[in-house]
């Protein structure tokens, strides 16, 4: 079983020729909404990777459709609260090059609470994950208490903060960044991922795969599948999802890792975040 303390997000697409400069007013090409936040794509991925995953998280009394959105898609939102708040929501600009300019609004996402975190948590068994990022409030806390309870703790470094790395890092066993944020984690802190003291770090490369430094097997790239990308937004997600599905389903690191490329990959060659991670079928099919 999975428990994700997650955001939960209304995105907001604009397509425009060129990301506007200070003081500019341009018009928009296209315009189309979704579900979004890094939170709700990593529980929707476990579901679609056939994993089971309690979300654990809040939205404003304007987010009901999203509650219902993850329940359709096979997530348990028993632990999703509304409250008189706004929903989180990202205001996402794309230009025709791919570019983007994206800002966000944290909303009800900022406002968890301990009661309600130790409450969602209080069927957890041993070896149930605990997947957290870093886009609401009390990522520590509920890193101290699952680690406590003998749940394995997973972080998606992202959007990356080293502080709020290192308040969550005496707790994790898996951490899971892009290329981007290791680099960022290096800079700052010059820690190899090795070094950091967590069993699994994963570093995804993009189009370039992975790079897998566990305790067990040591330092292992993981080589992409090949395809012609056409968004890649919420390819991270999709990836990090499907891995820890793969791992609660009894798979070895390796498997996992090559499912989530997989289904990464699939991702990726289809517009959209929540509603382009691919289904466990799909993915299979993919590896043939
Ligand atoms: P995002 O922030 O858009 O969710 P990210 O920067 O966190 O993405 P990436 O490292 O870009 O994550 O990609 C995650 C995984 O997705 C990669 O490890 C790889 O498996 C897959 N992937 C991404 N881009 C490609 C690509 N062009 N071709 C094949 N696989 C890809």
């Amino acid at each position: 079983m999975i428990y994700n303390l997650g955001s939960i997000n209304l995105d907001y697409f604009y397509s425009v020729p060129r990301l506007p400069v200070a003081g500019e007013t341009l018009a928009t090409k296209e315009f189309s909404m979704g579900l979004g936040g890094k939170g709700a794509n990593m529980s929707v991925a476990v579901a679609r990777a056939g994993g089971e995953v309690h979300h654990i998280g809040s939205v404003g009394e304007d987010g009901i459709w999203a509650i219902d959105y993850l329940k359709r898609a096979g997530v348990d939102v028993s632990n999703i609260h509304s409250l008189q708040a706004t929903t989180g929501h990202a205001v996402i600009f794309r230009d025709d090059d791919g570019e983007n300019l994206i800002v966000i609004h944290q909303g009800a996402n900022s406002m968890q609470d301990k009661d309600r975190i130790a409450a969602a948590l209080l069927n957890a068994r041993p070896g149930d994950i605990l997947l957290l990022q870093n886009e609401t409030n009390l990522q520590a806390f509920a890193a101290e208490l699952g680690h406590g309870s003998g749940m394995k703790v997973a972080y998606a470094a992202a959007p990356f903060d080293v502080n709020a790395l290192k308040e969550v890092l005496p707790y994790i066993q898996i951490l899971v960044l892009n290329e981007l944020e290791m680099a960022q984690l290096r800079e700052q802190t010059g820690n190899r991922p090795e070094a950091l003291g967590v069993d699994v770090v994963i570093v995804t490369k993009g189009s370039d795969g992975c790079v897998l430094y566990s305790k067990e097997l040591g330092e292992k790239h993981v080589p992409a599948f090949p395809v012609n990308p056409l968004d890649t937004t919420g390819a991270g997600d999709t990836f990090t999802g499907y891995f820890l599905a793969h791992l609660d389903l009894g798979s070895s690191i390796e498997e996992a890792v090559l499912g989530a490329n997989a289904a990464a990959a699939v991702m990726v060659t289809k517009k959209g975040t929540a509603d382009a991670i691919p289904f466990a079928l799909d993915v299979e099919k993919f590896l043939g």
